[in-house]
């Protein structure tokens, strides 16, 4: 799966970076949400749709080890701490809701337990556990790990979000073709000049790149 077209890694900032109220680090939803989308590179850290994908809409902050679980918990640090917000698309936002399969004895505790919980993508490498098919669905890697769980439970495989990834991959591939018919048109220009093509053997190929060209043009 490629790496940065599909589930980039993500990196979080430091602390002083986020909103904070007399020097505590303090979220909420609206002084956070710039820092938050930007450590999440503006997608869902679940289905990896963009904003953009999305028609721009703005995303919601999902309290990934969630508000309801970890109230009485570590002083309800979590309840504010920005580190605990993950950008989220709607769907997968109201899909997770209050559900947390992971550890709760520690703050940082794992955050699946056997095959059941949620991959944290900013300590666990997703493409571990989750492949992409060539037509835009996610497939569980492993028979370990929270993988399946994570898909039927947030629907990842919905088809507006599969049809997201497969229109990435055709783009991934136009691309590819588009730089094939760039080399080619190289390669007949340096024939020519080189004198290892007549002229009008130069010509006869320009003619079928530039129609091959109009046509991939008239497709994407
Ligand atoms: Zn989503």
């Amino acid at each position: 799966m490629n790496k940065i077209v599909f589930f980039p890694t993500l990196q979080r900032q430091s602390i002083e970076k986020y909103y904070n109220r007399n020097n505590k680090p303090y979220s909420n939803y609206r002084d956070n949400y710039n820092q938050v989308a930007k450590d999440c590179l503006h997608r869902c850290v679940y289905c990896d749709a963009t904003e953009a994908e999305c028609g721009g809409e703005k995303f919601s902050l999902d309290h990934f080890r969630p508000k309801d679980v970890f109230v009485d918990k570590f002083n309800g640090v979590l309840i504010t701490h920005p580190h605990n917000l993950y950008l989220s698309c709607q769907k997968c936002n109201v899909l997770k809701s209050n559900d947390w399969k992971g550890c709760t004895d520690y703050i940082d505790g794992p955050s699946y337990s056997g095959r059941q919980g949620y991959i944290d993508r900013f300590n666990d490498d997703i493409h571990a556990f989750i492949a992409i098919d060539d037509k835009g669905k996610l497939i569980p890697k492993n028979t370990f790990g929270p993988a399946e769980y994570m898909i039927k439970r947030l629907l990842l495989n919905r088809p507006n979000r599969v049809y997201i990834r497969k229109r990435r991959l055709l783009n991934l591939q136009a691309t590819a073709l588009k730089n094939e018919l760039n080399y080619h048109m190289d390669k007949i220009m340096a024939d020519y000049r080189s004198g290892k093509s007549t002229p009008l053997e130069s010509l006869d190929k320009i003619d079928k790149l530039q129609s091959l060209r109009q046509r991939f043009d008239a497709i994407v």
